[in-house]
């Protein structure tokens, strides 16, 4: 990368009057969609410049904390491409083409030996897959992980840090892309530092990495109707969504997310997740309602999302927004309600686990986040006295839902909603306890469509040239088919762009 004064040059293509810096691949982003992308490039012989958003780190304190680092680090690599690509296709229902399936497939398969060829040492980590539904999930079974987000950004920053030609601009969120007025080729970024607006030029290319916009309060209303988030990186606002608009890239996937839903506790970034095992317990609606096989909250954690955000059409509402957790006094003393998780850096600069949720839930009951009532009235009155209950819930509906639950648990069989069996344990037992749930915890699909080769497409379907995207910034998923997945994806497309973005001509000037 070279500094640049040159006075010819103003930010509007190769014409322009004045730019700050060049590289030959300028990255927006500094995440693990960008750090793969900067690796492959600088490995295939551009010189990179990356432009972060957060501060960096001191040596007390971590303020950059892009998801990748705040994750679990579930990293999944597909046992057979061929499957996992049509695996992949069906699960999408039509919303992703087979070919970039495929590209998916084929460069994910390459995970696990591309992050220890980088310096990463792999364990075996859960079984995961989440749409057993469609042919093929068996080939979506396996992750692996370097020791959750913290760990396997370690060994991202290093190798970043190691590769001579990589260099990292923290406090320079990108704000727009140039573009030349001739060619429509993407010239370079418009960055901000503390106090001045710099230009960037990029002679090869520019990768959009900038994540999610789970941030973003405007963007989720506008993409999914309503505002909501839970952790991730506080610094993903959707900035590149817009960045790629303003140059007329098509976006996809906007109302998309790998989502979960999460008990409404007062921790804001909310840490706390919950793993519910079979126990007494029930899931409601507002309207006291039971709405699905509760057993999916576990073993669909990614999907539960949907599960929650339904429209009820004829009540005009989402009965679901919020539901709640209803479990009576042998639930409560079932074993803790969450389980701490090895996690990575929340935005106050911390790592932190998920909350260690008490063993018979008495810690939660004292802080309030779980209600209890000595008998259905008084749980059922507690609960709507919560503006967001909307005050809809009777007693006498919560006692009917309770009944026809019991009347499953004795047969052995829910007809409804095919709880599974060894799920089903009866409610009964007084005093009664509820959590409200909220749906949150996403990793945002939505942003600029891209290609096969990451290039980004515009609104007719034509690459945009010289620009690139990875990352949650216009994943290609619709629907997240398995634990790990969004992680891989982003360090396999980000590889698919370093490299692609590499291999394009120095840019002659016009
Ligand atoms: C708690 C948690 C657990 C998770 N666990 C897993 C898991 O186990 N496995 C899995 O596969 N996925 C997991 N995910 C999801 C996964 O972490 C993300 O999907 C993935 O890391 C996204 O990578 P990315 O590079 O696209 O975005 P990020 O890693 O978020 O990086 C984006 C970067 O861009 C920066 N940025 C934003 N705007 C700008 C701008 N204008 N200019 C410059 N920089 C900008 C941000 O500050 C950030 O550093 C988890 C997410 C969270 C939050």
């Amino acid at each position: 990368m070279m500094s640049k004064n040159e006075t010819k040059r103003t930010p509007a293509g190769d014409r322009a009057q004045h730019w700050d810096l060049e590289a030959e691949v300028v990255i927006v982003g500094y995440g693990g969609a960008g750090a793969a992308a900067a690796i492959e490039a600088h490995d295939a012989g551009a010189d990179v410049l990356i432009l972060e958003k957060q501060k960096a780190d001191t040596p007390t304190f971590v303020n950059h904390t892009p998801s990748s680092r705040m994750c679990a680090g579930a990293l999944l690599v597909p046992s057979d491409v061929k499957l996992a690509a049509k695996h992949l296709e069906l699960v999408s229902l039509g919303n992703t083409p087979a070919d970039l399936c495929l590209a998916w497939a084929e460069e994910m398969s390459h995970n696990l030996e591309w992050v220890e060829k980088i310096g990463g040492k792999c364990e075996p980590l859960f079984p995961t897959g989440e749409t057993p539904m469609y042919p093929g999930q068996e080939s979506l079974q396996q992750t692996f992980t370097v020791g959750a987000g913290p760990g396997i950004w370690q060994v991202l920053e290093n190798a970043v840090e190691k590769a001579r030609k990589i260099k990292v601009l923290y406090e320079s969120p990108g704000k727009e892309l140039v573009v030349d007025p001739d060619t429509g080729a993407i010239t370079g970024v418009i960055a901000q530092q503390p106090g001045k607006t710099i230009a960037v030029r990029a002679t090869k290319a520019v990768i959009l990495t900038s994540g999610g916009f789970q941030y973003d309060p405007e963007l989720l209303r506008e993409s999914f109707g309503f505002p909501t988030a839970w952790y991730a990186n506080p610094g993903n606002t959707g900035d590149g969504v817009r960045m790629a608009q303003k140059v007329g890239a098509a976006l996809w996937h906007m109302d998309a997310c790998g989502g979960r839903s999460i008990p409404v506790t007062d921790m804001a970034p909310n840490p706390a997740t919950g793993r519910y095992t079979a126990r007494p317990i029930i899931a409601v609606d507002k309207y006291g309602r039971r709405f699905f096989d509760e057993s999916i909250i576990e073993s669909r954690t990614h999907q539960m999302w949907r599960e929650a955000v339904y429209l009820d059409t004829k009540l005009g509402r989402y009965p679901r927004i919020p539901y709640y957790l209803v479990f009576d006094e042998k639930g409560r003393l079932a074993g803790p309600l969450g389980r701490a998780n090895p996690r990575g850096f929340l935005a106050d600069g911390t790592l932190h686990n998920f909350y260690e949720w008490s063993k018979d839930a008495s810690a939660e009951i004292a802080k309030g986040w779980i209600l209890k009532g000595d008998t259905l009235e008084e749980l059922v009155a507690k609960i709507t006295q919560d503006p967001q209950s909307e005050g809809l819930m009777e007693s006498e509906v919560l006692k009917q839902t309770i009944d026809e639950y019991n009347g499953y648990c004795a047969a052995g069989h829910d007809p409804r909603f095919g709880r599974p069996a060894n799920w089903l344990k009866p409610l009964g037992t007084p005093p009664y306890y509820a959590i409200k749930m909220l749906p949150g915890g996403m990793s945002t699909h939505g942003g600029p469509k891209r290609n096969t080769r990451s290039q980004v497409i515009d609104a007719f379907g034509k690459p945009i040239p010289r620009l690139y995207a990875a990352g949650e910034l216009g994943s290609i998923y619709y629907f997240q088919p398995s634990a790990g997945s969004t992680l891989g994806e982003a360090f396999a497309f980000g590889r698919i762009a370093g490299r692609n973005a590499a291999a394009e001509s120095i840019r002659q000037e016009s």
